[in-house]
């Protein structure tokens, strides 16, 4: 079974890149009356303690989501929607509760809208079923204690013929490197229009670097367009450990998504340089972003 577990790491900054992501793309589409679908084939806990003891372990949200809650100078739009989005599930200034991407995005949909979410780890399956039976949210949102990478399969095409598909493996299972690609492929041949986002940690591995070339080049050849962002808050090596006072961490991760919505891109131009300053840890922080047309 797997040892990761995402509470260790709930509102750090590859957190705050994603979720930032998910719900500027999600107010796009949600403006259009037609029901969606959001498919999460990696869906976590949905919600998490930040003063609990998983994460107090690591505090990583503090170089996270609490910097961007703290922050002084007015926030570009896309960071302002993502800090109220953390501010509407908790009272006063800190963020004491994280929600993750099942609760970020169903705190956005509508009644008519539908959200699956997929998770495989027994205790965080049971934390979801949990949060999730709070919510009484009734047919919008379903649980599946299924693989992720397979589960969604099922639902594509989707009848209202609208979906967005987050797929946030872990990647401590190697094979989550090939799964990735191969999951876009399939669902792009039962749903070319669906708009699928992927993250990735960028991490001195081979698979890691590889990965975003491999999903550039078959999003290419099914003649579709795409985004990419980057955040680097340190550099790799840098910070690893230094003095033993540090855990070395991730020092930067990745967003990709197909079919992205046209104001996806203005609005992250707006927000990464801005991200990148407040949650830098060291001078190698910086950001990208790259796109190109279908
Ligand atoms: N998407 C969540 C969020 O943004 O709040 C975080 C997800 S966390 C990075 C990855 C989760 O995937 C972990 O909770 C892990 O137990 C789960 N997991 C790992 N492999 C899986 C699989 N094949 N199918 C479904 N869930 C899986």
């Amino acid at each position: 079974m797997f040892s990761y577990r995402h509470a260790f790491h709930a509102g750090n900054h590859a957190d705050v890149l994603k979720h930032t992501v998910l719900i500027a793309t999600l107010q796009h589409l949600l403006n259009k009356e037609a029901a969606l679908l959001v498919l999460d084939t990696h869906a976590g806990a949905g919600l998490y303690r930040l003063d609990g003891d998983y994460a107090s372990t690591s505090a990583e949200s503090a170089d996270g989501v609490a910097r961007i809650l703290a922050a002084s100078a007015p926030l570009a739009q896309a960071l302002q929607d993502y800090a109220d989005a953390v501010r509407a599930f908790n009272r006063g200034s800190a963020a004491r509760v994280y929600p993750g991407s099942p609760f970020i995005a169903q705190r956005l949909l509508r009644a008519h809208d539908r959200l699956k979410l997929c998770e495989l780890h027994p205790s965080d399956a049971r934390a979801l079923e949990g949060n999730v039976a709070q919510l009484e949210a009734g047919r919008q949102v379903a649980v599946l204690r299924e693989d992720g990478f397979e589960a969604v399969r099922k639902f594509l095409p989707p009848p209202a013929r609208r979906a967005l598909l987050l797929c946030d493996p872990s990647y401590e299972i190697k094979s989550d490197y090939a799964r990735v690609p191969a999951l876009l492929q399939e669902v792009l041949k039962r749903f070319p229009t669906g708009v699928y986002a992927i993250w990735y940690p960028l991490i001195a591995r081979p698979e890691a670097h590889e990965l975003p070339r491999r999903l550039k080049a078959l999003t290419a050849k099914a003649g579709k367009p795409w985004l990419h962002a980057t955040l680097t808050v340190k550099g790799g090596k840098a910070a690893a450990g230094a003095g033993g006072e540090r855990r070395p961490g991730l020092p930067a991760s990745g967003m990709f998504l197909v079919n992205p919505p046209y104001t996806l891109e203005p609005a992250l131009r707006a927000a990464l340089p801005q991200l990148a300053e407040l949650l830098a840890q060291d001078r190698h922080a910086g950001w990208g972003l790259e796109s190109a047309g279908g």
